[in-house]
């Protein structure tokens, strides 16, 4: 499932190649229930057809494309989606389920198998997302705010972390990866860490947050970014989907276990149950 990273690699595949650019259509295959809904097509189509995209933006795992006019596109990818950038004669993905066309006769196509991911339109996404908590590769997200977001708090640390109001954009992939490479047992009450493991929390998620950046995310399944590459941090996860691997840091076996309702990969003897 595309988290901050996926999400921020589309973002900046996208960004140069629509800013600026104004929206002529929408379409959806015929029959077909499109990611705009509740809103029909010709609704949407209406909204926003003759608006410029001003800004390409990510808040958390949402890409927000600003229009002028003060409206705003909020598209969420779920469990499958993705916002790929397209020439008409390019041939059409598989599960293709809607297409922005734009004044230069190029089309944003969304893919999505599971037809989970959402368009939203908002008039204020800084409010629509306003429960949505801090960034964690914003220079202003500090140990002390994820050491306010851990106090006190007898969830299990990976559920806080999961926790899109504390902390936005880490899904199941990397919040397992930081818990790996800061040393910490996801189950452990989150209220439990030291200030020194907090700190190690801290820059492992800006760590790996990072560096799945810069291999343009993980593509072990179906996200691809906005040009329809795929990612390479899959091939540097050290934890998720290793169940039954050896650690590359002890040489023990990486255990898959159920923590906060959600299949959890962590190596026991790297991040003990007990500080
Ligand atoms: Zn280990």
């Amino acid at each position: 499932m595309p988290e901050l990273p996926e999400v921020e690699t589309t973002r900046r595949d996208l960004e140069p190649l629509v800013t600026g650019r104004t929206i002529t259509g929408v379409s959806v295959p015929d029959g077909q229930p499109g990611p705009m809904a509740p809103l029909s097509v010709a609704q949407f189509g209406d909204a926003v057809r003759g608006r410029t995209i001003e800004r390409l933006e990510r808040r958390g795992k949402y890409l927000i494309a600003a229009l002028s006019g003060g409206v705003a596109l909020v598209l969420h990818r779920r469990m499958t989606g993705n916002l790929l950038f397209a020439r008409p004669e390019d041939a059409a993905p598989a599960f293709l389920r809607a297409v922005i066309t734009l004044d230069d006769g190029a089309e944003l196509r969304w893919q999505d198998q599971r037809r989970f991911g959402t368009w939203a339109l908002a008039d204020d996404p800084g409010k629509a997302l306003s429960s949505l908590g801090p960034e964690p590769l914003a220079g202003s997200w500090t140990v002390a705010d994820l050491a306010a977001a851990l106090r006190g708090r007898t969830a299990p640390v990976k559920a806080v972390l999961l926790d899109q109001r504390r902390v936005a954009g880490l899904g199941n992939i990397y919040a397992d990866e930081s818990l790996h490479q800061a040393g910490i047992h996801p189950a452990r009450p989150a209220g439990s860490l030291t200030p020194a493991e907090t700190e190690r929390v801290h820059t492992a998620i800006r760590a790996v947050l990072a560096r799945a950046i810069h291999l343009q995310g993980s593509s072990a399944r179906d996200y691809v970014g906005g040009l329809g590459q795929r990612g390479r941090m899959q091939e540097e996860w050290r934890v998720y989907e290793r169940g039954g691997l050896p650690c590359y840091g002890c040489g023990g076996v990486i255990e898959k276990v159920r923590i906060a309702g959600r299949g959890t990969h962590l190596c026991p003897a790297c991040q003990p149950a007990l500080p």
